[in-house]
């Protein structure tokens, strides 16, 4: 599912050339709107592949499951730290699961 960016949370990566979120996009696809919030420009292009919402400082950007998934209103909200990624699955009842998992090998 194409990404949904909080405009409350957002703040455009205070005013840097290229918020890190288009730098990221492998699709050329995120950019600031006239508000200075970030934006997808073309829904129908995206490949979920998430990286957007990854990569954002402040959690602005949240990926809904498709229904096929977890039905509408289900959430992935990913952490990233140094070494691991936690993944919190919020599924259409509002239980909580979360599953960590290590991204680099020492
Ligand atoms: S990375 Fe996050 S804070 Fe920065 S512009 Fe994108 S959505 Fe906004
Ligand atoms: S999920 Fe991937 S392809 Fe879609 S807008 Fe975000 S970075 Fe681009």
């Amino acid at each position: 599912m194409p990404p949904r960016v909080n405009p409350e949370k957002c703040d455009g990566c205070n005013a840097q050339e290229e918020p890190l979120c288009e730098q990221v996009c492998p699709g050329d696809l995120m950019t600031l709107n006239e508000s200075g919030k970030a934006v997808c420009r073309e829904n129908s292009d995206c490949w979920d592949c998430m990286s957007c919402t990854k990569i954002c400082p402040v959690g602005a950007i949240e990926t809904r499951m498709p229904y096929q998934l977890g039905y509408h209103g289900a959430k992935l909200i990913p952490m990233v730290g140094t070494n691991t990624i936690t993944w919190t699955s919020i599924d259409i009842n509002k239980k909580v699961e979360r599953f960590r998992f290590k991204t680099r090998i020492d």
